[in-house]
């Protein structure tokens, strides 16, 4: 007894993207991004199906954490926004957390315990911000944090970066953010890393000691405009099935706001799943889905537990005819290029309340 709507996360194809990612860069490490639970794809799920190849997982913020060592994962975790508050700095070895540090703050409070020896991991990482301005310190600043905070800057110490615009695979400003960062570090680390899923794959002087990878082991191509084709597996496929037909003549609206109108007799179906489940709110009027394999019309707006369709031309649609939202037949970037957003976040946004099922 329970609604059908839920979405399977398939760990073949997990493992098959992390076996073509790594293909990329074989003398690189990974680094799995399991932030956002996993990109909405459960992260201790995932975490659990990389565990043998993995050698280190990444998360936001400390919070993250927690979870994955309550299910015994063993490697360290990277955390990707370093302390928020120095307390944090306490859990460092009880949680084996190597912290990304980005700010001068945050260097003081690990630099002053790793003096003190309350800290035994050794590795943190330093980022330094190569262009995006979000996060990491300034290149033009590393002469005097190297000799400021000795404890943290060594050789193996890793220094990384973010590309700002490694997802646009023409555009030359990451080989130039590439270039300004190895003319600083190069000489005096010999632990680097730069590449996310979209500079492993088509900038390969990114490609270092360590990859942080993340959408692409999720099977969802990190180009806007799937503008480089790599055979990477969706993971995620989000299900639903109808629950409700009727015939409406034309001139009939449909949904809140009857701000669809059907030009001709329209056959529509309904199907159990909104945006309290994280199917985005704005998709428009012709938004795909897949009622057993053939494309139906999103029509009217999306309701907080419900989709209305248009299946006036498919045959056979009825109640319990199963619906892909996205996935394996329909690409995760075909829906989020609709609504104006990326992969990223149509996965991220599945609620809470979609079971995963793992296969
Ligand atoms: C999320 C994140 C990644 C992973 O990026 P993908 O595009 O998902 O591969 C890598 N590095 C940092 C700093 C991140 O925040």
């Amino acid at each position: 007894m329970a609604r059908y709507t839920h979405a399977t996360i398939d760990l073949n194809a997990l493992k098959h993207n992390f076996m073509v990612m790594s293909r990329f860069s074989p003398s690189s490490k990974q680094v799995v991004v399991v932030k956002a639970d996993a990109y909405g794809n459960g992260a201790v799920t995932v975490a659990k199906c990389l565990q043998s190849q993995a050698d280190m997982f990444a998360v936001a913020f400390i919070d993250e954490v927690f979870e994955l060592r309550d299910a015994g994962i063993t490697q360290p975790i990277l955390v990707l926004q370093g302390p928020h508050q120095e307390q944090e700095c306490e859990l460092t070895n009880t949680l084996n957390i190597v912290w990304m540090l980005h700010v001068e703050q945050q260097l003081n409070w690990i630099n002053k315990r790793i003096r003190n020896n309350e800290i035994s991991n050794l590795h943190h990482w330093v980022k330094f911000d190569t262009g995006m301005h979000r996060l990491g310190l300034m290149l033009e600043d590393y002469g005097r944090l190297n000799a400021d905070y000795t404890h943290i800057f060594h050789p193996t110490t890793v220094m990384a970066t973010h590309l700002a615009s490694a997802d646009e695979p023409d555009n030359n400003a990451s080989l130039t953010a590439v270039n300004q960062f190895l003319s600083v570090m190069a000489d005096q680390h010999s632990c680097l890393s730069i590449a996310n899923s979209a500079a492993n794959i088509c900038l390969p002087e990114s490609a270092k000691t360590w990859n942080r990878m993340g959408i692409s082991l999720y099977g969802s191509s990190p180009f806007v405009n799937d503008e480089v084709s790599i055979s990477l597996k969706p993971v995620m496929q989000l299900n639903s099935e109808v629950i409700a037909l009727r015939e409406i003549a034309a001139g009939e609206s449909v949904g809140y706001g009857a701000t669809w109108t059907a030009s001709k007799h329209s056959v529509i179906a309904t199907v159990a799943i909104g945006y309290a489940d994280g199917y985005p709110r704005h998709a428009p009027t012709g938004t795909p889905a897949l009622f057993d394999g053939v494309v139906g019309e999103l029509v009217g707006r999306v309701s907080m537990d419900m989709l209305t369709f248009d299946v006036s031309n498919i045959e056979n649609v009825e109640i319990g005819t199963k619906v892909e939202l996205w996935g394996n037949n329909l690409a995760i970037n075909k829906i989020a290029k609709q609504v104006g957003t990326i992969g990223y976040e149509l996965m991220t946004r599945v609620s809470k309340r979609v079971p995963r099922k793992l296969i």
